[in-house]
């Protein structure tokens, strides 16, 4: 029976009521009243449940459309202003001994190298990291309790603070790292991860068994109910996605806006991001053999449609997505990219010998051109790592966000770590971009107070002192 503040998996995200919610939908496709509605609703920016993100998502009419997409970029500027937030992920190892039919990793494939990083190779990796100029990584494992078990993944994490080259330091890391128990996510707290990411991959049962027939994740409950776990272990930022193209999209949306719902009604606080990945190419694997892919302009809507139900979470897209799409979903919604990335375990010091990637990645582009093209569009690139770091975090951070106070933070703190990121990193085109971008950025800072503060510090950062934030 469907009950949003159960901690059975199957009751939260209670199938019965995605079919009936499906079905619902379906009796109402283009009902202008009730999109209207819904429209209206959206508008005063407290988000919109599964019932009425669907009808929106199926919704086919033109005009109406138009409007979702419009509507989705402004409530995106309204929380966020113009910033992007860059990140990099960190593949420590992928040895793994789930059987996930969609991953490469997955324990039966016997041609992929296996390999999992030493302490002092990740120091290189995260040296290389912050020789682009990266502050923000999401570290990546399989799970696999002899060789990645939780001390390897706490000691990585140590490793990665306590590595500082030049003026280079990572500020925040994300993990994504296997469902697991209430006591590893208090020793993950302990080792001050930013947000605990683990994505659902599918909401549907019967498939999500189907796709992981081996191993610790196949157990459909364990994995769903793995945020309320993390949660109750004291996390207070966590990450939710489903890998689109597994199964229908229009009960992973319903499910995924369920999850979400479930987490503020329990918790009183909704996921911080939602990554919105989509089947790749990969070793072992051919997407083609999922025939539940979604095209371009159904990827956009999903996102925009997000944006509208969930106001106050950050989106990700990754380097998984083309400059295209990247774009596109920039304006309806994305607030987070990965840039620079590599998809196999080491690669950053150093290039691969052999392919070990979990995707094939289709942005290629160096971190410096991302950053540019960020510049190029208006958006303002940021390395900001400070809520977590001044305590912003959990349900105060969604208070400050609901107000729609978070970009005063946002804004003065992608103007000083771009600025960072130009002296350090940047190339010479970048930084005249930058440059002129910051300038311009200044003039819409309305508090004289915060703008006089803010000028200060770029100058005291031109002296050479980092890591300045609000
Ligand atoms: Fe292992 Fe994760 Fe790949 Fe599954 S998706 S095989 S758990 S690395
Ligand atoms: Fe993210 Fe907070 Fe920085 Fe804004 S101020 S970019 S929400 S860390």
């Amino acid at each position: 029976m469907y009950d949003i503040k159960s901690f059975d998996a199957t009751n939260f995200i209670n199938h019965d009521e995605i079919i009936e919610t499906l079905k619902w939908a379906e009796a109402n496709k283009n009902n202008e009243k009730l999109i209207d509605d819904i429209i209206q609703k959206a508008k005063e920016k407290k988000g919109l449940t599964h019932r009425e993100a669907l009808i929106l998502l199926d919704c086919t009419i033109d005009e109406k459309n138009n409007e979702i997409f419009a509507l989705a970029e402004k409530i995106k500027k309204d929380f966020y202003g113009n910033r992007i937030v860059l990140f990099a992920p960190l593949y420590l190892s992928n040895y793994c001994v789930n059987g996930c039919v969609y991953c490469p990793y997955h324990y039966t494939n016997k041609h992929i190298p296996r390999k999992k990083l030493t302490q002092e190779e990740i120091e290189q990796e995260v040296i290389a990291l912050q020789d682009m100029g990266h502050k923000r990584l999401a570290i990546e494992s399989g799970e696999d309790p002899v060789h990645n078990p939780i001390e390897y993944i706490l000691e990585s994490i140590n490793t990665i603070y306590n590595t500082k080259h030049k003026n280079g330091s990572i500020r925040r890391v994300n993990v994504n790292i296997a469902a697991t128990t209430v006591d590893n996510y208090k020793k993950l707290k302990e080792a001050e991860i930013g947000t605990y990411i683990l994505f659902q991959e599918t909401y549907h049962k019967k498939n999500y068994e189907n796709l992981h027939p081996k191993g610790p994740k196949s157990n459909y409950k364990y994995h769903t109910e793995a945020m309320d776990r993390a949660l109750t272990g004291g996390i207070e930022d966590v990450g939710l996605g489903v890998l689109f193209g597994l199964s229908l999209y229009r009960y992973e949306l319903v499910g995924l806006i369920m999850h979400a719902e479930h987490l503020e009604a329990n918790f009183g606080v909704g996921p911080h991001t939602i990554s919105v990945p989509r089947i790749r190419k990969a070793d072992d694997i051919d997407p083609n053999s999922f025939d539940n892919g979604i095209d371009d302009d159904t990827f956009e809507k999903i996102i925009a449609v997000l944006r509208l139900a969930v106001p106050y979470t950050g989106m990700i897209v990754s380097t998984r997505e083309n400059v295209n799409v990247r774009k596109r979903s920039l304006h309806v919604g994305i607030t987070q990219i990965s840039g620079g990335s590599k998809t196999s375990v080491g690669g950053y010091a150093k290039p691969e010998k052999e392919d070990s990637s979990q995707f094939n990645v289709s942005d290629l582009r160096t971190l410096d051109e991302v950053v540019r093209w960020l510049i190029q569009m208006d958006y303002m690139p940021s390395f900001c790592t400070a809520c977590y770091r001044k305590g912003r975090i959990g349900s105060d951070f969604m208070e400050i966000c609901k107000k729609e106070q978070i970009h005063n933070f946002c804004a003065p703190n992608a103007i000083m770590t771009l600025k960072e990121y130009l002296i350090d990193y940047a190339s010479n085109e970048t930084k005249l971009a930058g440059e002129k971008l910051i300038k311009q950025e200044l003039l819409n800072i309305d508090n004289p107070i915060l703008k006089e503060e803010v000028i200060k510090n770029l100058e005291n950062i031109e002296k050479g002192i980092r890591d300045l934030k609000f």
